[in-house]
């Protein structure tokens, strides 16, 4: 009975000891974000008191990532998962089945006003059939939500709820650093309307590899005219590069951009053909390296519309 006793004491006497130093050494709550963009968000606003696992990180596709066992792993042990949702991430529910993760998911893009695929790019073009995405699993909305700025404050504040949930004992930083985050996001959307104010009407037409930047375009009145179709995996047939030489010249159309994801030869051909100008790369579904042009949110938008205001100026 007494050694017992004794046992018992030591046991709660270690214990007090261990939270005393673990008070001063928290863990960081681990998160796992689906893409680079994401990850870049969730430790802007998570700062310290996160651990962000990016499945898909820089320079990384992710309509067609295949995650490894390391990914499953990380996700397991995961007290939160951050998404973009709009169906961007196929492959994700495989994952959170297999993986064993019980912690909450939070949808980024919950709350923002979705748009259609490719309105604007179908204007005009009776005669253009659909391409066939086949085996492409998207949903009836462009799920690149986050190139618009205003919805990157949607996406930001999603977040911080889910890391307030998640960690209530860190709430505060959570609030203030979204907050701030915020503020710096709302300066670089007035800063980029600035840059892009002088491009004339006529002008603002662009050709891109990459059928990702409808947000951008609805929010900052550029219209992105896409070889591909919606998405990376599907490759333009002749005639479709037909119709976009076509558009280009009867629209005078007066640059085209090649994307980090998507092949450049045949956006480099379209420009051969028609005399546009090839501008510097536009970042869309992930940032680049940190030592590249590209590595933050807001580097990505920056660098964006720095490319787009120099290509349609001096054009
Ligand atoms: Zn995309």
């Amino acid at each position: 009975m007494i050694h017992r006793r004794l046992f018992l004491g030591l046991a709660a006497g270690a214990a007090a000891l261990l939270s005393l130093s673990t008070a001063h050494a928290q863990e960081p709550l681990p998160v796992v974000a689906s893409f680079s963009i994401l990850g870049d968000m969730t430790s802007r606003i998570g700062g310290d008191h996160v651990a962000v696992t990016t499945l898909v990180g820089p320079g990384g596709d992710a309509h067609v990532f295949e995650p490894t066992p390391a990914d499953a792993r990380a996700l397991g042990s995961a007290k939160l998962l951050v998404t973009n949702g709009l169906q961007f991430e196929g492959w994700l529910p495989r994952l959170v089945a297999t993986s064993g993760f019980t912690g909450e998911t939070a949808v980024a893009a919950t709350g923002v006003t979705p748009i259609a695929f490719s309105e604007e790019e179908h204007e005009g073009h009776d005669d253009h059939e659909d391409h066939d995405h086949a085996g492409h699993d998207h949903g009836p909305n462009d799920p690149h939500a986050w190139q618009d700025l205003a919805n990157g404050q949607i996406y930001a504040r999603n977040i911080v709820e889910a890391l307030k949930a998640a960690d209530p004992a860190n709430a505060g930083d959570y609030e203030a650093n979204g907050a701030a985050y915020i503020a710096e996001m709302k300066a670089l959307d007035t800063e980029i309307r600035a840059e892009l104010d002088d491009v004339p009407a006529e002008a603002r037409k662009v050709v891109t590899s990459h059928d990702a930047f409808g947000y951008f375009g609805k929010a900052y009145g550029i219209a992105f005219i896409a070889p591909n179709g919606v998405s990376t995996e599907a490759e333009a047939s002749a005639a479709d590069v037909a119709r976009i030489i076509d558009q280009i010249r009867d629209e005078k159309i007066r640059a085209v951009f090649v994307e980090t994801i998507s092949d450049p030869r045949l956006v480099e051909r379209i420009a051969a053909e028609t005399g546009a100008e090839i501008g510097g790369s536009l970042f869309s579904d992930s940032l680049s390296a940190p030592d590249g042009p590209a590595p933050t949110y807001l580097d990505m938008f920056r660098h964006n519309a720095g490319e787009l205001a120099k290509a349609l100026k001096t054009s």
